[in-house]
This record gives C-alpha cells, sequence and structure tokens, in this order.
C-alpha cells in the first residue's frame, strides 16, 4: 500500500472548490464522462495502431446505489495503473484544480463559464466526501490499482479488485448532494450533457446519447428529412425550420455544427431554442453571446469546436482571435447561404422573406460586413401590392423605381415608408395619388435600418408618409402661390392657434392644390426618430421631451376661405370640426375630445 500528499500548495482546496462552484455542481458528472469518453477514444486510438489486443464495445455505464450512497462511473477504457494513478490523479490533475483555484477564486463573475470546463477529475468533490478510483490499464502487465481520498489532501493507493480492463470512478454523494443519488436528476443531466457524445453512456439499462450527431456527418449523405428530424429532436414541439447551413471547418481552426433558420416572429423569445455550443460532442453551454454575434443568436442548432476556449474570461472571450474568426466565419456562411437562395429561387425568396428579414436587418444594422453582402439580397416591400399581393425589390431595384418621380431639388432621393397600414392610412393615399411609393416597415428593428440605409446610401432619405403633408414630402422647386394674402394667412394661423395646445401643436399655413386636404397633423421624422430613441432608453441624458406636432392648414382649400369669411360662431365651429378630424385621423382624439365628437356626429344624423 502506497499512502501520501498530494502534491499540493493550498491546503484548504478541496472547501473551495465546495463553495466556488456550488451553484454549478452539477458539472461534475459532465467532467468525469467526459474523462471516461476520452479514456475509451485512447484506446481506440492504440487499437487502430494494432497496439491493443481486441477492444469490443466501449461503452460507458452510470449507476447508483441507493443504499452505499454511491454515484458509478464505468468505462472499458485505457485504465490506469497504480503509477499513472499517482503521476494523473496526484499530481497533474490536482496541479491542475489547484491553478484553477488560485486564478479564480475571487472572480466570482467568471464563475459561470469557468464552471464549463477546467476542473477535470477534482470536481467531482463538490458534490462527494470520497471518491475512490478502481482501475485496470489495457497494458496485460500491469495490476488492478485502487485510489481513495476524503477530501482531504491524503490519498492511498492499494491493489485493486478489477478483472477487466476500464476504470470504476465511485463518488459517495454527501449530504448536501443527495440529489445526484436521484435517478430522474441522473438521467436529466445525462441528457442534458452527454445526448451527442461520441462513446455510448448507458444508463438504467438504457443508451441515453447518439455517438454520430448529424452535424459529424457529410452533408451529402443527408436528406432534409434528417435535417428536419434533428432539428425536431433539438427543440421539441417547434415549427419546422426555414432552412439550415451545416458548417464544417477544419483550418484556420476547427468548427462543425448546423445553424437552422427559424421562422422568426415579430415577437422573438431570446429564452427558447438557443443556439447549443458543444466541444468535441460534449454540451457546454446554451449561452453562446460571446461566441456569437447578437444577430446570429436569432438562429438555432449546434456549434460544435474545440478551438473556443472556455475557461478564460468574457472579456478576453471576446477578443480572443479563433473566436473572432468563428464569427465572422459563421456570419459569412449565413450571408453565402441566404445569397444562394436568393440566386436560386427569386419567388421563393420574397415568400420567406417576412421570416428572415428581421435577421438580415439586425445583421446589416450591426455589422459592416454584413451589410456589404446582404445589400443584394435584402429586400424591401412596398406597400402597393400587385396582383399577387407582395411587391419586392433589392435596395438597388427600389432605387431604380423611385428615382423618376422622388427625387428632390437638392437630388436626393426621398424613399417614403409606413410602418402602419391602418393607422397612416389616409396619408398613403395621399402620397400614392402623387405618384410616390411607399415602403412597408413594421419591424421593431426597422427605426435603425432606415438611419442604417441613410448612413450607406448617398443622396438618399427616408421620410415616414406622416412626417410632413404631401407637397412637402418630397421637395422640388415647384411650389404653388398662396391664393391669400399675407394678412389672411395670418388670421388663418389665428384662428387655429386659439384652441390648441402650443407645447404641442406648432401652427402652419401650406400653399398645396385645393383638392389636398384642409387640416392635416404631421410629425417630422427628426422628432419622431429622436422620440423613438428615447423611448428605447438611447437618450435618456435628454429627459422626457413632449411629442411635437405639426397643424397644416391648406390656405388653397375652399374651406381656408370660407373660414376668414365666416363670423365668430361658424369660424369656431369649422375650427373645432376640423381639428378633431385631423387629430381623429392621426390618432390623437381620444377621452373626453372623442366622445363629445362622437356625441355631436350622431346630433346631426
Ligand atoms: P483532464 O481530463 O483535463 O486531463 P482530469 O483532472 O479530468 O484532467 O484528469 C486527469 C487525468 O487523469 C486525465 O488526463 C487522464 O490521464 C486520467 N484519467 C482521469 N479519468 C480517467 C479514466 N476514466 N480513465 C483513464 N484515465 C483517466
Amino acid at each position: 500500500m502506497q499512502k501520501g500528499k498530494v502534491s499540493v500548495n493550498t491546503e484548504n482546496i478541496f472547501p473551495i472548490i465546495k463553495k466556488f462552484l456550488y451553484t454549478d455542481n452539477e458539472i461534475f458528472l459532465r467532467e468525469l464522462i467526459s474523462n471516461a469518453v476520452d479514456a475509451s477514444q485512447k484506446l481506440k486510438v492504440l487499437s487502430s495502431r494494432s497496439e491493443t489486443g481486441e477492444i469490443g464495445d466501449l461503452k460507458i455505464k452510470v449507476a447508483i446505489n441507493e443504499e452505499k450512497k454511491t454515484l458509478t462511473i464505468s468505462d472499458n477504457g485505457i485504465g490506469m495503473s497504480a503509477d499513472e494513478i499517482d503521476k494523473y490523479i496526484n499530481q497533474i490533475a490536482f496541479s491542475g484544480a489547484e491553478e484553477f483555484v488560485e486564478k479564480f477564486q475571487d472572480d466570482k463573475e467568471n464563475a459561470n463559464i469557468i464552471g464549463h470546463f477546467g476542473l477535470g477529475f477534482y470536481s467531482a468533490f463538490m458534490v462527494a466526501d470520497k471518491v475512490e478510483i478502481d482501475s485496470l490499464s489495457y497494458r496485460e502487465e500491469e495490476t488492478a490499482a485502487h485510489w481513495t481520498c476524503e477530501g482531504s489532501t491524503d490519498f492511498k493507493i492499494t491493489k485493486g479488485k478489477r478483472k477487466k480492463r476500464g476504470t470504476d470512478i465511485i463518488l459517495h454523494i454527501n449530504e448536501e448532494s443527495k440529489e445526484y443519488l436521484e435517478k430522474y436528476t441522473i438521467k436529466n443531466l445525462l441528457s442534458k450533457y452527454c445526448k451527442f457524445l461520441p462513446i455510448s453512456i448507458e444508463f438504467e439499462d438504457e443508451i441515453i446519447n447518439q455517438t454520430e450527431p448529424l452535424w459529424k456527418k457529410n452533408p451529402t449523405e443527408l436528406k432534409d428529412e434528417d435535417y428536419t428530424a434533428f432539428y425536431s429532436q433539438l427543440y421539441p414541439m417547434s415549427e419546422p425550420p426555414l432552412f439550415w447551413i451545416h458548417l464544417n471547418v477544419d483550418y484556420p481552426f476547427k468548427l462543425t455544427g448546423i445553424l437552422y433558420f427559424p421562422k422568426i416572429k415579430k415577437e422573438i423569445d431570446p429564452n427558447r431554442n438557443k443556439i447549443q455550443l458543444y466541444s468535441n460532442q460534449v454540451f457546454v453551454t446554451e449561452n453562446v453571446e460571446d461566441i456569437v454575434p447578437e444577430y446570429l443568436m436569432l438562429l438555432h442548432g449546434v456549434i460544435d469546436s474545440p478551438d473556443i476556449p472556455l475557461n478564460v474570461s468574457r472579456s478576453s472571450l471576446q477578443a480572443d482571435s479563433n473566436v473572432k474568426k468563428i464569427t465572422s466565419h459563421i456570419s459569412k456562411k449565413v450571408s453565402d447561404k441566404l445569397k444562394e437562395l436568393y440566386k436560386k429561387d427569386e419567388k421563393d425568396f420574397q415568400l420567406k422573406w417576412k421570416n428572415m428579414s428581421l435577421f438580415v436587418k439586425y445583421g446589416m444594422v450591426s455589422d459592416e460586413k454584413f451589410y456589404d453582402r446582404a445589400k443584394n439580397f435584402c429586400l424591401l416591400q412596398s406597400e402597393n401590392q400587385d396582383d399577387k399581393g407582395q411587391k419586392f425589390y433589392t435596395i438597388d431595384q427600389y432605387i431604380e423605381h423611385i428615382k423618376a418621380k422622388q427625387t428632390d431639388k437638392d437630388d436626393q432621393v426621398v424613399a417614403l415608408y409606413t410602418t402602419d397600414l391602418d393607422a397612416q392610412h389616409s396619408y398613403i393615399e395621399q402620397a400614392k395619388n402623387r405618384g410616390y411609393d411607399v415602403l412597408y416597415m413594421d419591424e421593431i428593428i426597422d427605426n435603425h435600418f432606415v438611419s442604417t440605409l441613410e448612413a450607406k446610401l448617398e443622396k438618399f432619405q427616408m421620410k415616414r408618409v406622416d412626417s410632413d403633408t404631401v407637397d412637402q414630402l418630397i421637395n422640388t422647386e415647384d411650389s404653388l402661390e398662396a391664393v391669400l394674402s399675407e394678412e389672411e394667412l395670418t388670421k388663418l394661423k389665428e384662428a387655429f392657434s386659439k384652441d390648441l395646445d402650443e407645447e404641442k401643436f406648432v401652427v402652419e399655413t401650406k400653399s398645396m392644390t385645393p383638392d389636398d386636404p384642409f387640416v392635416t397633423i404631421t410629425r417630422s421624422e427628426f422628432e419622431r426618430r429622436m422620440s423613438e430613441m428615447q423611448g428605447m432608453g438611447g437618450m435618456a441624458m435628454f429627459g422626457q421631451m413632449p411629442e411635437k406636432y405639426q397643424l397644416n392648414i391648406n390656405a388653397n382649400h375652399a374651406l381656408s376661405q370660407k373660414l376668414i369669411k365666416a363670423k365668430a360662431p361658424g369660424k369656431k365651429k369649422i375650427v373645432k370640426e376640423a381639428l378633431d378630424l385631423a387629430k381623429l385621423s392621426q390618432n390623437l382624439l381620444k377621452g373626453e375630445e372623442l366622445s363629445a365628437f362622437v356625441k355631436r356626429q350622431m346630433e346631426k344624423l
């Protein structure tokens, strides 16, 4: 028998290990099973070089013994001799755990990601008072060895009883961790971490995993059904995906995986169906925000890469050059796939567009390179529906389409858009009557997207249809003359200003055609964007700005003449009625005002 102390500087390593990763202590199981997988794969390699005899089926078994309060992980991999246990467990593994504790004991913030890897064998002491190793090396000349350690720095190595090649790791589960003696806890953990491990894992006479998951297979051998079946295995009860990308990179980093495009709804639930990160088929995390750019997180699926460093802090992860390369590679693959789909079948692409536009725009807004690749397939949807119900243009096509009618006196192309077909209906109609086209932009990302387009395209501006009176939306030289005199215009203005909240409304007279509406309310593009940004918390330092609108009176409308000539009571009535109607069409007539308006109209019947 050999007795000794594990080589150690930090005497109190075990209490620290226990306490430190308390919340994430379930990872012990993944760590031990990963070791068992490694031991099995090492044996496979040796066997392929004919350095072993017949190795038989490789399998890892997990078993609970309720009476003895033990959890045992057994493999038939390479096994360890007494000397190897001493070397790998007492010295090397321990120094790994020690280094980990020294590095991170004061770094709570990173506890989570560190918990993902790096502690190895000694993580067993997070849940066990005592750990035993029973092992027999694959080398014929070796004998079985037994190691025990009771959570102090003392260990014991004796002769072991194991007759067959491989290793048992026996955990005597401590009082606080007795949940790990329950079948369903273990079963859940196994299906969380081990579903796709390359060596069979058996628990309760059942095999938990698929040893060759879809992403490891050759894409040329796979059918669409395989991909959709895998998707529903990853995310049961989800709608089928739109399409997918099979990733397979060897150089300059290793990465495999499948990314799925879900049908993206207007409301995204960030807690559902996340991308899962694996490292050599071991599940690591669903928190991939440091590895995958935010817009790509709308995608689903699996990324598997041993090249993503998992035991470093978040900030250094983002700066890691491998991570950067991985990120830009994924982004490129995604845009290539979209481009390919667009080229292959434009009509079909248009049909799918509603489900992808949010994603594409998000990418274009947040990633320059993605913008450059996506600008040729990003579609703009005109509100003006054709026979088939929809009309789509690429950005270039659209500018070409509106250029003739919608270029202002400064040579700027002005694109008009609506965010709400119903609420802005009357404004859309007016714009259409002028021969303008109106884009439909109702997504949450669109206010950012609009700014991005303006920044990227030269001599290009976007305005919402209700941001100005129709004659001013696109500023051309030819404005109409006012038929009223200056004095009459002032009178007209005064008639309206009297009854208006000055904080909220600025009154202006405009010389439009007699057919344009008498009174309209608009809200300038600038004003609205500022307040939207504020709403999104972007400009809190400006404090809450009051909403400002413009009340536009068409001086050339017949009612303007009538109003000027009218006597006091009649005048008041026209003003009141016109104001309410204008408010109504901007959805600003509310509460008491609205009730009074409805009542008045009823009485007229
Ligand atoms: P790591 O796995 O990162 O090397 P561990 O602390 O988990 O660190 O394990 C230390 C070493 O102990 C392993 O590298 C391996 O040589 C040996 N080992 C652990 N578990 C087993 C096992 N089930 N079979 C064979 N060797 C093992």
